[in-house]
């Protein structure tokens, strides 16, 4: 709107001209073109070359789970390829978008597909709000009496820390009354934990924080997560007593991987760490990743797990993997690196 108003709008006009589009974009599914044939003429010309372009991702795969969970591969116009997951809820209740907020991932850790693409580039705010957009747009075509699309994930594929400017901007986007309305605390922003980036985090962004903690103590999240070697877990917690918004919680979510976090002493660590934190806890069972040695325990060891935390008066739940056929499930995300290798190939070259 600043730059419509450099090219000679009145705020009101400029306001206007935005606002029409934006509905007729976002919320009327028109491409570019049409949605500005909806604005006054001289506001549209002044309008068109600040508009985000409609070829910003090509879908290229469709793929269906068994629990209806939706895998999407998107070609950015460079094409690179990345992911998005529609996950609608067990009870028909919700449904998910889980999206990307970077190609690759410069992170590494040892349990994810994406991390071993290493980190190709960011994800522009079109980008990120084109797969909703998209998704949303595919997802009211098929869904019959499912909701639409409610909630979003920031867990696809990478760290969203690393591309904050362009996350924070695209949920600025995807809550704004002129597109989607989503509410910001159906929006969650899931990290490995880059402590220092949290008091700005919480100051530009209305959206909940979930952190990947994944392990109980440093020895072992070092090896899992090499930013632990960085940023130690005593810090993570102490970044999030020092910058959580009053009354808000964390989601706190940690991977099981059998004989190596699953003990009932690792239960007890966990317990102690989350002491005093305002925060819920998603025990997830692991997904097969690039390393074979990390595999899910049984379920009655996840049982155990979570009982033991529950009777310690911790708010646990196990969540079950979605769409894990279709390696759709979380840190299945490698996008490229395992369904359509050439073109994440062609963009290294
Ligand atoms: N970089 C962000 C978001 C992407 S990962 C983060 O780390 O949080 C999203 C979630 O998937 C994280 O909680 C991560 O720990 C989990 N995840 C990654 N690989 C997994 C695997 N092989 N099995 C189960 N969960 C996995």
């Amino acid at each position: 709107m600043t730059a419509l108003r450099e090219a000679g709008l009145r705020p009101m006009q400029a306001r206007d001209a935005v606002k029409v589009w934006m509905q007729a974009y976002h919320q009327d599914g028109l491409d570019g073109q049409a949605a500005l044939s909806r604005v006054p003429p001289v506001q549209a010309l002044r309008l068109a070359p600040l508009l985000l372009d409609d070829t910003t991702l090509v879908a290229v795969e469709e793929v269906v789970a068994e629990d209806h969970t939706r895998r999407l591969l998107w070609q950015t116009a460079d094409k690179l390829v990345i992911e998005s997951v529609v996950i609608p809820a067990d009870n028909g209740q919700r449904v998910t978008l889980c999206v990307s907020s970077q190609v690759g991932c410069g992170r590494r850790c040892a349990f994810c597909e994406t991390g071993r693409l290493g980190l190709v580039r960011n994800l522009g705010v079109d980008e990120i709000v084109a797969q909703f957009r998209q998704a949303n747009a595919l997802w009211s075509r098929v869904r019959g009496s499912m909701p639409a699309i409610s909630n979003v994930v920031f867990m696809g594929m990478g760290e969203p820390m690393d591309n904050l400017d362009n996350v924070v901007d695209a949920i600025a986007v995807l809550t704004h009354d002129w597109t989607y309305g989503l509410s910001a605390r159906k929006i969650s922003v899931s990290t490995v934990g880059v402590a220092q980036k949290f008091a700005e985090f919480f100051a530009r962004c209305p959206a909940n924080l979930a952190l990947s903690l994944n392990a109980p103590d440093d020895a072992r999240r070092s090896q899992l997560m090499p930013v632990n070697q960085r940023v130690p877990i005593a810090d993570l917690k102490a970044a999030l007593l020092a910058h959580l918004p009053r009354g808000r919680s964390v989601l706190v979510e940690y991977v099981l991987f059998a004989g190596l976090n699953d003990a009932p002493a690792d239960a007890d660590l966990l317990r102690a760490w989350l002491e005093g934190l305002p925060a819920r806890l998603n025990l997830i069972p692991a997904n097969p990743g690039p390393d074979p040695l990390l595999r899910s325990p049984s379920s009655e060891v996840v049982w155990t797990f979570q009982k033991r935390l529950l009777d310690a008066g911790v708010r646990v739940m196990v969540r079950y993997p979605h769409g894990r056929d279709v390696g759709g499930a979380c840190g299945q995300l490698a996008g490229a690196h395992r369904q359509k290798r050439g073109h994440v190939e062609e963009a290294h070259v």
